[in-house]
């Protein structure tokens, strides 16, 4: 039960303030498990993720009321993928492939997931 090795160089990749967890054991990277999702081994290290991932699903929620949402399934580069809320783009026009990152303010650390968008929409009313 010993914990070694933080504090020293993970303060560069810090910023995003998402850690998501990898398996000692096959090197799977999952998010807010307890087990690994492919060996079931419980003997996972957190890692500070880079924070930007691409949009692979994306739907909205309540999408006929005025608290219509966003709720997107999210991969990250170091190989996981959680579902998350989309803010900073209308919720109708999130589309998939488009990059995310943590929206800035956001505790990610407990509760929702919330990312916008890196890109602005290019929404064209005239075409
Ligand atoms: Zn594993």
């Amino acid at each position: 039960m010993s914990q070694s090795g933080s504090g020293t160089a993970t303060a560069a990749r810090e910023a995003t303030g998402l850690t998501y967890q990898r398996c000692r054991w096959c090197g799977t990277a999952s998010f807010r498990r307890l087990l690994c999702p492919v060996c079931q081994s419980s003997d996972m290290r957190t890692e500070s993720s880079e924070g930007h991932g691409v949009v692979v699903r994306t739907t909205v929620v309540h999408r006929y009321t005025e608290y219509a949402r966003n709720e997107s399934l999210v991969r990250f580069p170091e190989g996981f993928m959680f579902r998350c809320r989309i803010i900073g783009t209308p919720p109708q026009l999130v589309w998939p492939g488009a990059r995310v990152r943590p929206a800035s303010g956001a505790d990610l650390s407990t509760g929702e997931v919330v990312l916008e968008t890196v890109d602005k929409v290019e929404h064209d009313p005239w075409r």
